[in-house]
């Protein structure tokens, strides 16, 4: 598979003619400013301790705190982290919302692990990284494999931590909950977070059919990864009133030209264990009126929009001639690598870049943030009226760049994200430090 820290480096370069910043901040920019290690010793339930590999890159604060989800995958390494980092800073700087960028992550698969295992495995995380994080350092979130009992178990683990060092030291965080987003409502979560993403995206699909001319109800919609992100956009893509045709997880899709009901066809997949081996329609699931397919088979499917919602490098340049959709959004994290994306350009595929497309997480994050320090919780409604218009504002902002620029969103997203960034270098009276700590 393509690197993606060395992707993630060749999209700043693509913006690089473009921006008015000094060449040797750019060259900063393609460097975490602080990447830490950490091995997390965790007892088993059999007893012995376990060692598993974690990290934190925390590319950029020059706008706010950093900020960043945390991953749990077997594949999780350096070069993933890094990139995973770069593309959180211009996340944030694309939608405009105070934070910088940082991604962490640990290397295992926790789909073989106890509750218990996990719950150890997670506050072992939060005590060994909890020196870097705070409300005003660095906020993590969730991210692949992680949820909101993740972030409970972290944020109870810090402010255990916070207790004990208030003993010694009179001192206390004033502001406990804002360490960490993504929580349980019980625990100073916001109501939208767990939608937010996939609610977000569907807000980009809307305003991009629009200017493709897209109708609707004919515009055909095959959605790759169906966890929390594609289930949510297959949700609100349903019901905005496009349709989708096929729905894939990491054991096969399904192709359903009728139109798919995201709500039963999730029900079927957690009760089957995978989607393949279900088609919904009314209150009937079985196979009959769609056909099961696969992975590979969806992202190759003549239909409008192709929306890949699980893990990176899944368009790559093995598959990328194949594929026939006329827009792709990317939901996921780099699910286009970068030779992906040039080839598609050419082919005059419209390619909305993940910086912009699925923003709307960071954005309830940032929400949630506010909420917390403020202690002021808001509705639902409220949370989606305000998601709802940051999105747009993105999105218009992307749109009108890539015009007077004459380039594609992808690289108008980036000319944005970096120069925003650039600015607030600039203005915080930049010093070249060199490659970064490493
Ligand atoms: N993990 C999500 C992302 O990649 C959300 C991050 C956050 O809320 O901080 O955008």
């Amino acid at each position: 598979m393509e690197n993606p820290y060395q992707d993630a480096i060749k999209q700043l370069e693509e913006a690089r003619p473009y921006l008015d910043a000094p060449a040797d901040m750019v060259e900063q920019l393609k460097f975490p400013k602080r990447f830490i290690r950490k091995l997390l010793s965790v007892k088993m339930d059999d007893g012995k301790i376990r060692k598993f590999p974690a990290f934190r890159s925390q590319h950029n604060d020059a706008r706010g705190p950093f900020k960043g989800g945390i991953r749990y995958h077997p594949q999780v390494n350096e070069a993933e982290m890094k990139a995973l980092s770069l593309w959180m800073t211009w996340k944030c700087a694309v939608v405009g919302i105070p934070f910088g960028g940082a991604k962490g992550g640990v290397v295992v698969d926790p789909k073989t692990l106890s509750s218990g295992e996990l719950e150890r495995l997670s506050r072992a995380y939060m005590r060994v990284f909890a020196p870097y994080f705070g409300a005003w350092k660095d906020v993590p979130a969730p991210d692949l494999n992680t949820n909101a009992q993740i972030m409970a178990w972290m944020v109870d683990e810090y402010q255990k931590i916070q207790s004990q060092k208030s003993k010694v030291k009179s001192q206390n965080d004033e502001s406990p909950y804002a360490v960490i987003t993504g929580k349980p409502v019980a625990l100073g979560g916001s109501l939208g977070r767990e939608e937010a993403t996939g609610f977000g995206g569907s807000i980009i699909l809307k305003l991009l059919a629009a200017k493709l001319g897209l109708k609707k109800r004919h515009a055909t919609i095959a959605i790759q990864g169906f966890g929390n992100v594609g289930y949510w956009f297959a949700h609100f893509a349903d019901k905005a009133g496009f349709t989708v045709v096929a729905a894939g997880d990491s054991k096969g899709a399904v192709s359903v030209p009728k139109g798919l009901n995201p709500q039963l066809t999730l029900a079927c997949k957690e009760e089957k264990g995978k989607i393949a081996s279900c088609y919904c329609v009314g209150s009937v699931c079985d196979l009959r009126h769609g056909k099961a397919i696969s992975d590979d088979e969806l992202l190759t499917l003549d239909v409008d929009v192709l929306v890949p919602a699980a893990m990176e490098g899944v368009i790559g340049i093995h598959n990328v001639q194949s594929v026939r959709a006329k827009a792709i959004i990317e939901m996921a994290n780099g699910p286009v690598t970068e030779a992906a994306a040039v080839v598609l350009r050419k082919k005059g595929v419209v390619l909305v870049p993940d910086i912009l497309a699925n923003a709307g997480g960071v954005t309830a994050s940032y929400f949630e943030w506010v909420q917390n320090l403020s202690g002021y919780y808001w509705t639902k409604t409220l949370v989606f009226e305000r998601l709802g218009e940051i999105m747009e504002a993105a999105f218009a902002a992307v749109w009108e760049l890539a015009q007077e620029k004459k380039v594609d969103l992808h690289t108008a997203a980036y000319i944005l994200a970096v120069q925003r960034v650039a600015d607030a270098m600039m203005l915080r009276g930049h010093r070249a430090e060199g490659k970064g700590n490493f």
